[in-house]
């Protein structure tokens, strides 16, 4: 399981610890030596809860931090969304390379509130498992096992692991073809509704005899779990357990043109990440002034951190000012309709982000 120093992989691996304490579970974060020191403090505090070490895993042995020694051999080009260089090279590569060809289920926690398909390996000998959502299983698993040509195979598992008075519904679901009337989706949240944990017995017997790592298994515990965890659940998941959140969740005051505010930062990762807000820019100028500093010192040579303008320019006061105005005005606007009355779910609205860094 990959600890990236943010909420929800933590709440992942407090949940799979306290669930399955029987799965020999090696956790690992992948260090780009960017990160905030909340992360690190983070990464101390869970390995205490643990009871294990994560493994820390490390792009280069050079004397330069990771990040460093890769922005060299990329002559200074700064990564953005549209060249993210340094996910793959800092963050996958190592994982894939630490484990080499040894079979592996990978636990990602893409949470039950959340539409988006987390890192799934292209290597064979590493199989992702989502335990948070509803489904656990890829979607690339999904789309073999209700694939219209193998619907036959999917009805005689259901005929075979299923409850028996539900033998006609079940057929009454598989049989009807996916289609533009009755889309994938559709027909997977059918067949969920029908037990998710059938579905789950189903798919694992699907997978017999494939290369699947799963499929080596002569039994699997998460097979009859019906949990989908959301972004309450993870914080439960903090609030019961006695772990602290990331310091950076924690919100600080601002004051612009006398109207009061407040800002955190969302998420784990560099400290530098071009996938931050603008606000979580001024966040960083206002907390950590010398981070700041040095994430300037990165813009040279016409690269900068954001597309539009340069962390110089966010600085100016009335820029700065603008930009926490827009920000309490966003919130103000969120507020109308809240997912919830927490300020930090509000903000967690699903921009852009990296699926190997945020989570
Ligand atoms: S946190 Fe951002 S800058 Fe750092 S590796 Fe991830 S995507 Fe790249």
């Amino acid at each position: 399981m990959g600890i990236s120093g943010g909420k929800d992989s933590t709440a992942l691996a407090i949940y799979m610890k306290l669930n399955y304490p029987e799965i020999d579970m090696e956790y690992y974060f992948s260090d780009t030596g960017k990160e905030l020191d909340e992360v690190y403090a983070l990464i101390h505090e869970l390995e205490s809860f643990l009871g294990k070490t994560i493994h820390k895993l490390h792009a280069s042995n050079s004397h330069k931090d990771p990040f460093d020694h890769y922005l060299d051999l990329y002559n200074g080009y700064l990564p953005s969304s549209m060249a993210r260089w340094c996910t793959k090279k800092l963050k996958l590569e190592p994982f894939e390379r630490w484990l080499g060809n040894d079979l592996s289920i990978s636990y990602v926690a893409i949470r039950g509130d959340e539409d988006r398909e987390g890192y799934v390996s292209t290597k064979s000998n590493i199989q992702t498992i989502f335990p948070f959502r509803k489904h656990m299983w890829s979607m690339e698993i999904l789309h073999k096992v209700l694939h219209n040509s193998t619907l036959g195979k999917l009805e005689d598992l259901y005929f075979k692991v299923g409850e028996k008075d539900k033998k006609d519904r079940y057929a009454e679901v598989i049989r009807q073809k996916q289609s533009p009337k009755y889309l994938f989706s559709q027909k997977l949240k059918d067949l969920l509704d029908l037990g998710i944990a059938t579905f789950n017995k189903v798919v694992f017997e699907f997978l017999k005899g494939t290369d699947y790592p799963i499929a080596q298994l002569n039994n699997y515990s998460l097979l009859n779990n019906e949990d989908s965890v959301d972004l309450k659940g993870v914080f439960k998941l903090f609030e019961d357990n006695g772990i602290n959140l990331p310091g950076y969740y924690e919100e600080v005051e601002f004051e612009v043109d006398g109207e009061k505010g407040t800002f955190h930062r969302s998420r784990s990762g560099c400290y530098f990440c071009f996938y931050q807000r603008k606000i979580e820019w001024i966040w960083l100028y206002e907390r950590h002034p010398k981070l700041f500093q040095l994430a300037k010192e990165y813009e040279k040579d016409g690269y900068t951190w954001m597309d539009n303008e340069s962390l110089d320019d966010i600085i100016k006061p009335k820029r700065m000012n603008q930009i926490k105005r827009d920000h309490i005005q966003k919130i103000k606007n969120k507020l109308t309709q809240p997912k919830s009355n927490k300020l930090i779910d509000i903000l967690d609205d699903g921009d852009e982000m990296c699926a190997n860094c945020f989570i």
